[in-house]
């Protein structure tokens, strides 16, 4: 029989693995928290329209990346590629636009595009993604990069570059547009095959070929910011100002569009420099017209996404785990002791204490070993003789001072407990 695997480019997040995405998430949460950001959570599958709607129907994401399927009612459903369309579609549907309020959002999940997997490249991946919805001023701009920045700082991530663009509007894009086609169209046969579809359905993005020919034929091109309107050059000028003001580093990169047709004005991508594959981490920028056009009152926003796997790549090496401890292990031998051992186990449980019984029925030897390996603080014995008496006997591993309790005084003995369990934890580093 055919043995059944994890599907191509998605992957299992096994427990050790797992404390990293805690410790991350929980990092950045409070990040956000403290920055007045309120999580939001959407559903991980939309109608595809929002989509089509939404990215893009010229998009590679809507075009050849989407798990789009028809569901048993022959609906046609689509599992997010990302998660600013979904946040878009709640805030309409919510009417969160209500007294034109601002919202500061913040949310992080699996998204799935079809692309060849590859380190820091999956089917199934997770993005943490901050939108600020309800505002046209630059600050809201270079707030939502200095919170994608602020994230990378406060896991020790420095080596990073901040690449700035500005877009333009609609119209700006036009005019560009013709001109690159213009411009392009003399060199139409040097392009990579790619590049030479592009230049009649969106030559734009011909500027993200990787190509080196190409690449070589655009250092010559005309630039996007030769054709923003005065307002979008105002804007773009007042981003850079906040940038310089908050000590931020940027690289304006007249070759940056973003790969999401909802996009005006301000374009941003943070790269790392000690690059492990993929180098993008975080890409980002202004969206005024998507609210509008998704079917909700006209509502400027900006926001960005960073790529949780890539940013872990980074990041895992520059974390140290708090070491993992138990406060008391439970070891018993009998079947009455046994049963002790559950109302121990449940008391302690109740008292917030953490704890782990052991269910081998193996030799007091073993069990406490077990005990020691789980670096318990303290081991809990029962055994025949203290079902007898009815006590139990606490065994302090690191001073492996042992003292026997009587069960109805063990029951009134939490703060006790508590005490001693903070006791042993100071003097060893658990
Ligand atoms: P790329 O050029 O690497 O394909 P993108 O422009 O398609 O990136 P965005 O849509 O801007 O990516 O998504 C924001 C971030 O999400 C990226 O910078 C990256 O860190 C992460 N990301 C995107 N696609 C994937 C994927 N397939 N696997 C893992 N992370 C991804
Ligand atoms: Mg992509």
């Amino acid at each position: 029989m055919a043995k059944i695997q994890a599907i191509r480019g998605t992957k299992d997040i096994l427990p050790e693995e797992l404390q990293y995405w805690q410790f991350i998430h929980n990092r950045i949460a409070n990040l956000l928290e403290c920055a007045n950001y309120q999580e939001i959570r959407t559903p991980i599958f939309e109608n595809s329209d929002l989509y089509d709607r939404g990215i893009g129907r010229d998009t590679d994401i809507v075009n050849k990346e989407m798990y789009r399927f028809h569901d048993r009612s022959n609906r046609d459903i689509t599992l997010r590629p990302e998660g600013t369309a979904g946040i878009v579609r709640a805030f309409i549907e919510n009417k969160m636009s209500y007294d034109h309020s601002l919202q500061r959002l913040w949310y992080s999940g699996p998204m799935f595009r079809y692309e060849r997997p590859q380190s820091g490249r999956q089917r199934q991946f997770h993005q943490l993604g901050i939108e600020f919805l309800g505002s046209l001023d630059a600050r809201a701009d270079s707030e939502v990069i200095h919170l994608a920045i602020s994230i990378f700082n406060n896991l020790n991530l420095t080596d990073l570059e901040l690449d700035l663009n500005s877009i333009g509007k609609v119209e700006d894009r036009n005019i560009y547009q013709a001109k690159l086609q213009e411009y392009l169209q003399q060199y139409y046969n040097d392009l990579d095959p790619d590049s030479q579809k592009r230049l009649i359905s969106n030559p734009i993005r011909i500027l993200d070929s990787k190509n080196t020919n190409t690449q070589k034929i655009l250092s010559e091109a005309p630039k996007i910011s030769d054709c923003l309107s005065l307002s979008s050059q105002r804007h773009f000028d007042a981003v850079c100002n906040y940038l310089k003001l908050l000590d931020i580093p940027y690289k304006i990169n007249h070759k940056l569009v973003r790969g999401l047709d909802y996009y005006n004005d301000t374009a941003f991508e943070i790269k790392t420099l000690t690059s492990k594959g993929q180098d993008t981490v975080c890409g980002g920028g202004r969206y005024d017209s998507l609210v509008k056009q998704l079917g909700g009152p006209a509502t400027p926003a900006v926001g960005c996404a960073i790529g949780l796997e890539r940013l872990l790549l980074l990041a895992k090496e520059k974390i140290e785990l708090p070491s993992k401890y138990i406060d008391f292990y439970i070891a018993t031998q009998g079947e009455k002791a046994n049963a002790v051992g559950m109302r121990i186990m449940h008391f302690l449980h109740q008292k917030f204490f953490t704890i782990e019984i052991d269910v081998s029925s193996s030799n007091f030897g073993k069990q406490i070993k077990q005990a020691n390996k789980k670096r318990a603080v303290a081991c809990i014995i029962i055994g025949n003789k203290e079902v007898e008496q009815g006590t139990v006997s606490i065994k302090w591993m690191s001073s492996q001072q042992q003292e026997d309790m009587r069960m109805i005084q063990f029951e009134h003995s939490t703060s006790y407990l508590k005490k001693k369990i903070r006791f042993y934890k100071s003097l060893k580093s658990y």
